[in-house]
């Protein structure tokens, strides 16, 4: 039966393509955002699609719609973005969370919430598993992050268990794709940036710290089987295991678009976490979801976006 679909963050990196996808599951979607880290850019071949609509809104004040779905994306997850102003990311999470759930309460309505794998912090347990609870400085510079992601899980399970709101809980781990921002810091689009351009490859620290990097079409799959099923609420971590260090990350971007840039070292960041990679068991069993997409292919589609990007 076709619902009406809300997508908070809907245009955003991810909720572009999450959108994208609904629309042609034959869903109506509603994007709302307030384009503080999202661009019309990236959902502007959606404007004309008579099943979109776009609002623009921000999370932290009440929204009163008629939807079946929501998916809560709506927060700057670069680190650059989120702390630059980092009293608006604890609110958009934490107020945006209870507004959503308050509309979810409302209607009725199945509502998944964007978590990640940064409620994990800097993690003592390798790999993380959906049972750790983390390790997270509850003052420093990523925690407007990190603890309003992980009170926003809090309010989900609360609402669930106090007004039998119908949650999904995922958490994201790295995710990287076309329409990820030039320039918003992350180091998947800044490193490809440079490679193209030619310029010095920014490495943090001494480039060992590691993550896993998950292709966009991948972590669609997974978001979307989570909201389909009937059983799992979650936490859910939604990842792939393949880990990589940031060094060999670089030297895999430099090879692919055969770029001569040279890596330059710059100070690591503050409470940079030093290792993660997701357990998946959970989602292997529950969604019967597993990623797909190497790095290299899955990079190889990214440095496309970006050639034709810069080229333009
Ligand atoms: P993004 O910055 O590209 O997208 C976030 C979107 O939310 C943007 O369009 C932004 O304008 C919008 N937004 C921010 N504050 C808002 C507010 N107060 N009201 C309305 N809209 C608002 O980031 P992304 O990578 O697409 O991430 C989407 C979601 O997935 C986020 O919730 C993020 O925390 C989560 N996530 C992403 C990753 C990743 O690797 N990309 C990892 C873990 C979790
Ligand atoms: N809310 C909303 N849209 C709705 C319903 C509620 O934005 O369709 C907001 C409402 O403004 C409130 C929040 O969600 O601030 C939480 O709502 P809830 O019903 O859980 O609590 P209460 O209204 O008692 O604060
Ligand atoms: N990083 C880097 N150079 C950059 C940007 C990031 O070496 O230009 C490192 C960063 O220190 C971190 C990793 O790459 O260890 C991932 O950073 P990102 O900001 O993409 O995401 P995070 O997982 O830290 O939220």
């Amino acid at each position: 039966m076709k619902s009406t679909v809300l997508v908070t963050g809907g245009a955003g990196f991810i909720g572009s393509h999450l959108c994208e996808r609904l629309l042609a599951d034959g869903q109506d979607v509603l994007c709302v955002d307030n384009f503080y880290t999202g661009s019309k850019d990236n959902i502007r071949h959606l404007l004309d699609n008579p099943c979109f609509e776009l609002i623009r809104h921000d999370v932290v004040l009440p929204l009163y719609v008629e939807v079946d779905q929501i998916y809560n994306l709506a927060c700057a997850a670069s680190p650059v973005q989120y702390q630059s102003d980092p009293v608006g990311t604890t609110k958009t999470s934490v107020m945006g969370a209870i507004n959503m759930l308050g509309l979810a309460r409302r209607k009725r309505a199945r509502i998944l919430q964007a978590s990640t794998s940064e409620v994990y912090g800097d993690p003592l347990q390798h790999p993380q598993p959906e049972t750790y609870w983390g390790h997270v400085n509850p003052i420093g510079a990523r925690a407007c992050y990190d603890e309003g992601k992980r009170c926003a899980e809090t309010l989900f399970f609360d609402y669930h268990r106090q007004w039998n709101v119908d949650i999904r809980v995922i958490r994201i781990f790295n995710t990287y794709g076309p329409r990820l921002h030039r320039n918003d810091g992350r180091v998947v689009s800044n490193f490809i940036v440079q490679a193209l351009r030619g310029e010095p490859i920014t490495l943090f620290g001494d480039g060992q710290q590691t993550r896993s990097f998950c292709y966009v079409d991948d972590l669609i799959d997974g978001m979307v089987g989570m909201m389909d099923q009937d059983t799992e609420i979650g936490p859910i971590n939604i990842g792939n295991p393949a880990e990589c260090t940031i060094r060999e990350l670089a030297e895999t971007i430099l090879r692919l678009t055969d770029s001569k840039s040279e890596l330059v070292q710059h100070p690591l960041p503050i409470d940079d976490p030093v290792r993660r990679k997701p357990q998946i068991d959970k989602a292997e069993t529950a969604l019967g979801w597993s990623p797909k997409v190497t790095l290299e292919d899955g990079l190889g589609e990214t440095i496309a976006y970006f050639r034709h990007l810069l080229s333009k």
